[in-house]
Order: structure tokens, then C-alpha cells, then sequence
């Protein structure tokens, strides 16, 4: 008996229509979220998914930033709540 076993790194795109302005650059735009997660699978049949982590990247100047996980599995859910800049972090800093 042998377990074919992989721990493989995903990543999933959420959608947000909701337009707003950059805060980079000042242009309305939109913002691709997504989420990437790390998931075990068992004969190619994903049993754990951990460590979740959300990102948020702008269509214009493409800064990402990371978003507040508490919003994140919100969106994740469908829930339609609002991305405040205080749920950005800023990972393009210079
Ligand atoms: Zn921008």
C-alpha cells in the first residue's frame, strides 16, 4: 500500500466590481482580489486547506497590498463588505 501525498500552494481569484479610487495613483480603477492557500491532497483529492491569505491588487498601477483576513473570507463568502484602506496593507513599500 503507498499514499500518493502533495502539499501544493493555489491560488483563487475573487471578484469585486466596485469601483475606487487608487490609492497610489488617485484613478478610479478596480481591484483583483484573491486569496491563495496551502493545500494538502491525498490521491489528487484536496483534504486541508491552510493558511489562507488574501492580496489585493489595483487594475491601473497594479500595487498589491494585503487584505485584512477578517475581510477577506467575508468576500470570500459572497458577503459584499466594503475595502477600507485601513484593511490595506501596503507591500510595495520603498
Ligand atoms: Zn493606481
Amino acid at each position: 500500500m503507498f499514499f500518493i501525498m502533495g502539499i501544493n500552494t493555489r491560488r483563487k481569484e475573487l471578484t469585486c466590481e466596485e469601483p475606487v479610487v487608487c490609492a497610489g495613483c488617485g484613478q478610479y480603477t478596480r481591484y483583483v482580489i484573491y486569496m491563495t492557500y496551502t493545500v494538502l491532497s491525498l490521491f489528487f483529492i484536496p483534504v486541508l486547506k491552510w493558511n489562507r491569505k488574501y492580496y489585493v491588487t489595483t487594475r491601473c498601477c497594479k500595487r498589491t497590498y494585503a487584505l485584512d483576513p477578517e475581510i477577506g473570507r467575508k468576500l470570500a463568502h459572497g458577503d459584499p463588505v466594503p475595502i477600507l484602506p485601513q484593511h490595506l496593507t501596503d507591500l510595495d513599500v520603498y
